[in-house]
């Protein structure tokens, strides 16, 4: 990828329009942008979001023009008043704005199409500021910019020139008009004028760490600039994510690889597994390659862990009884759990998971039992029971555990639920990975 001064191109997106301040509709071209941007190796470093105000517009032009190279606008190029993106960039370069008839023929030609005469404010968007050239919008009417903005002209308007010219592209504000505007011209444009990176990364799932802990754990890590390395958090479990920045997709992957291979030793059991990886489908491989079989009693969870190993195609192999026992006679009728336990300890303790997990893996027959009740709410809880409190239990011959979690009461019922079935699959997974643990069969 070819630099700019010493160093690779910085975009800036700059989305302008009072209703995405006013929060009437959301940037979702920033996002789109962004995505595209990096898919051709240029870093994003700046969204700016303004209204439809010259002066405000022309003020973030000035700042997106010190300190990036390629400054994308979107919106503000419709025929109405409140439409100032091109008249903001020729008043800023001190330019004049010049007709350009065959424009002007082609979009009367669409109004043509739609047996409707072009309305007189629509001229206005053949309108391109001296220096730049339009670009066709093939999805509507408001064609976009591309202006490479050289160094003259930025003497002129007092941006600094010590990064070399600027490049300035813009698309209408209507997300398929910016998308097709995009794929048709813009991304070819910056593709040949700085070449074209490719950018892979690659998310490493931890469970059972906090994202902080994780920052501390790989403090020296994040500082590198290629690959880099992020942490992010998000449903109970958080990833770190590598990302390497090269020619070619392969070159991009040999950059991140030994640091991949460094996080994978260091995080040991922490990490799980990678991209699209999930903790059922972990667990289900595991049980495949060791030969074993689980059954599962749910309460709280009404079902949750069950569905998500079920998910897994080939789980027929390794599941062999799922139950949901939410009721304390069901818990004593299927599972067995002692009468004295349900009204001593309570369905939700320590005993009665250790309980179900035991009845659940003698009633199936399978190598591993693993049990859960606990406090979903929002009601239910009490002062020493409250909501989110949950017991997740696993029975296997030769490993017994019981983990106790106080998850935070105001979570919504769904979170609760969906963080507990992660602690739940991921105590599977420890007792799969612990070598003392359950024997292999066959
Ligand atoms: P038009 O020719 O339609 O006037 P325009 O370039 O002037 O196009 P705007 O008037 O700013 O664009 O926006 C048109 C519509 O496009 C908005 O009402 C909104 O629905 C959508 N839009 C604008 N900006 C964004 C954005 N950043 N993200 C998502 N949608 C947007």
């Amino acid at each position: 990828m070819k630099s700019c001064g010493d160093r690779q191109p910085r975009a800036e997106i700059l989305s302008i329009g009072t209703e995405l301040l006013l929060g009437q509709i959301l940037d979702t071209n920033s996002q789109y942008l962004t995505r595209a941007l990096a898919g051709i190796g240029v870093d994003c470093l700046w969204h700016t979001t303004v209204g439809d105000n010259k002066s405000r517009i022309e003020d973030c032009l000035r700042i997106a023009l010190e300190r990036a190279d390629v400054i994308l606008t979107t919106g503000g190029l419709g025929p109405t008043a409140d439409d100032l993106t091109r008249e903001c960039l020729a008043e800023f370069f001190s330019v004049p704005l010049l007709f350009d008839q065959s424009v002007a023929t082609a979009i009367a030609e669409r109004f043509a199409q739609r047996q409707i005469a072009m309305p007189e404010s629509n001229r206005k968007q053949a309108l391109c500021p001296h220096g730049a050239c339009l670009i066709p919008n093939s999805c509507g009417t408001a064609p976009g910019i591309i202006w490479k903005v050289e160094t003259e002209l930025l003497e002129q308007a007092s941006i600094s020139q010590a990064q070399g010219p600027r490049y300035l592209i813009t698309f209408p504000g209507v997300p398929t008009e910016m998308i097709a505007m995009w794929q048709e011209s813009a991304k070819e444009f910056l593709v040949d004028t700085f070449g074209r990176a490719a950018i892979w990364s690659c998310d490493l799932k931890h469970y059972g760490i906090s994202e902080s802990a994780l920052a501390e754990m790989y403090a020296q890590l994040l500082g590198l600039s290629n690959p880099t390395v992020a942490p992010l958090a998000g449903g109970g479990e958080c990833r770190l994510r590598v990302t390497a920045k090269a020619e070619s997709i392969d070159e991009a992957k040999t950059i991140a690889s030994p640091v991949i291979d460094q996080i994978r030793k260091k995080s040991g059991y922490l990490c799980y597994g990678c991209d699209d990886d999930t903790l059922e489908a972990v667990v289900g491989a595991l049980l495949t390659n060791k030969s074993l079989t689980l059954a599962v009693a749910e309460s709280c969870t009404g079902g949750l862990v069950s569905k998500r190993l079920t998910d897994i195609p080939g789980s027929s192999l390794y599941i062999k009884l799922n139950v949901v026992t939410y009721a304390d006679l069901a818990k004593e009728k299927i599972l067995g759990v002692s009468p004295d336990i349900l009204v001593n300890c309570g369905t939700v303790s320590s005993d009665c998971a250790q309980a179900m997990a035991y009845g659940i893996a003698k009633l199936a027959g399978s190598d591993i039992g693993l049990s859960i009740t606990g406090i979903a709410g929002p009601g239910g809880g009490s002062a020493s029971k409250p909501v989110g409190l949950v017991y997740v239990a696993l029975f296997a011959e030769h490993f017994q555990r019981v983990q106790e979690l106080c998850l935070p009461p105001d979570l919504p019922r769904c979170e609760i639920r969906q963080r507990t079935a992660n602690a739940a699959l991921n105590m599977v997974r420890l007792c799969l990975l612990d070598d003392s643990g359950v024997a292999t069969n066959g």
